[in-house]
């Protein structure tokens, strides 16, 4: 194998965490109080604590901490290559053959997408790779590019392929397909370790800058369907899946896995779900809930029974789409979202310990 004695010690799945910084939104928006975020253990930098107002036995409003300890937690100084430092080993595995997942887990606005694809400007620019801003994605993607150009040497030649798709109401759509607005149908075949989604789109890609080009056309994409049905990129899950094959020709080694980064919905709960609620949302919540609750159900059946169990893959699209990433000998990282708004703690608790349950 060419880089990894990493993750082998405990497991194959890691949970990091990211306190966003405030934002001029936040200050419009008059959020006045940041919450009360310590991050004690400083060099280690695996402990948050969060305190926060919970009410006693008697009823009486007293202060409690919450500690939760992860395999690596940022601050909110930490930078975009910060956090690429600490991923770029992982998503390296995918050369050596390991199918790799990165799931970005939070409320709407508390930094998915900007960890993932970075600033705004960062998949869109002509060389998104090097933008300060630029995330996980843009940055992944060119070192595996150039790693793999580094491994000509030794006789190893790599083929990627991209494709992109959206999770909806537990339905796939293809961002990359024919239609603007995608109405297909779409199966999900898995054959001997590979999977396959019927009617879909799968793009042949050469260089960093095509990839580029192929999440700029799901985006514009995804922002199309947005303007008809509101906003809703926060409501459905986003799954890039770069497929990388390699083979030797000296040692007549092969190798073939998928490197999937996933945007998921918004894990905020429907502030008013009973009978007042609008449908559409209430079906949307109830779907997201449902896709949710299936990751952790899934990455913990994984975590205890190191295989030997029923693990609960058919629950959900998201889970299904996803089973070769999700198990076996492959590696997933859940990097956790959170907004340092004192608004948002209790979604913020929510997600910690959501965490806390697949860690
Ligand atoms: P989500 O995808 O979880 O809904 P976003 O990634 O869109 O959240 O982030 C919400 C807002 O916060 C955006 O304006 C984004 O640019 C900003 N933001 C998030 N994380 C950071 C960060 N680490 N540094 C600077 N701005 C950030
Ligand atoms: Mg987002």
């Amino acid at each position: 194998k060419l880089h990894n004695e990493v993750q082998e010690l405990r497991g194959n799945i890691r949970v990091f965490a990211r306190v966003r910084p405030t934002t001029q939104n936040d200050a419009n928006n008059g959020a006045e109080a940041l919450a009360t975020i310590r991050f004690p253990n400083e060099r280690e930098a695996t402990q948050i604590e969060i305190l926060a107002a919970g009410e006693s036995a008697t009823g009486t409003v007293t202060m409690k901490n919450h500690l939760f300890t992860f395999d690596r937690i940022f601050q909110p100084s930490a930078t975009q290559a910060d956090v690429f430092e600490e991923i770029a080993h992982l998503t390296q595995s995918v050369l050596d053959g390991y199918n790799t997942s990165i799931f970005a887990y939070g409320q709407t606005g508390s930094g998915k997408t900007h960890t993932l694809e970075g600033a705004p400007t960062s998949i869109t620019s002509a060389d998104p790779s090097s933008d300060d801003g630029a995330g996980l994605i843009p940055r992944a993607v060119q070192m595996l590019w150039s790693t793999a150009e580094s491994l000509k040497d030794k006789g190893w030649k790599y083929d990627f392929e991209g494709q992109m798709l959206e999770i909806y109401l537990d339905n796939i759509n293809d961002l990359l397909g024919k239609a603007e607005v995608d109405k297909g149908k779409h199966e999900i075949k898995h054959d001997k370790g590979r999977t396959t989604v019927s009617d879909t789109v799968v793009v042949p890609l050469e260089t960093p800058a095509e990839v580029f080009k192929l999440l700029e056309k799901a985006k514009r994409r995804r922002q199309v369907a947005a303007t008809l049905m509101n906003e809703r990129s926060s409501r459905s899950h986003s799954v890039f899946m770069l497929r990388v094959r390699g083979t030797n020709a000296t040692t007549m080694e092969a190798c073939d896995a998928v490197l999937s980064l996933v945007d998921l919905a918004g894990s905020e709960r429907l502030a008013n779900s009973g009978s007042g609620a609008d449908p559409v949302r209430l079906k949307e919540a109830q779907s997201i809930n449902k896709s949710l609750s299936s990751l952790s159900d899934v990455i913990s059946a994984l975590g205890q029974n190191k295989g030997a169990n029923h693990v609960p893959y058919r629950n959900s699209t998201l889970t299904w789409l996803l089973k070769n990433s999700l198990g076996g000998n492959s590696k997933t990282l859940m990097l956790l979202a959170l907004s340092p708004m004192a608004a948002h703690l209790n979604e913020s608790l929510c997600s910690l310990r959501f965490a806390t349950k697949v860690n």
